[in-house]
């Protein structure tokens, strides 16, 4: 399951949730340090690429 990056725009804090894409598209995120549910997002996710291309 991947792991998003988000970061909280009220706050300025970042953190890391995993969660399912119709979790994320419900827009049930909010951040753990201000409750602010403006919440940008960093898809710099942690997906395990495994390339066999060498
Ligand atoms: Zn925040």
């Amino acid at each position: 399951m991947p792991q998003y990056n988000f970061l909280c725009r009220a706050c300025e804090k970042e953190f890391s949730k995993i969660l399912t894409i119709s979790e994320h598209e419900k827009g049930g995120i909010i951040c753990p340090h201000c409750k602010s549910k403006d919440i940008g997002r960093r898809w710099a996710a942690f997906y395990a690429v495994t390339s066999k291309k060498s």
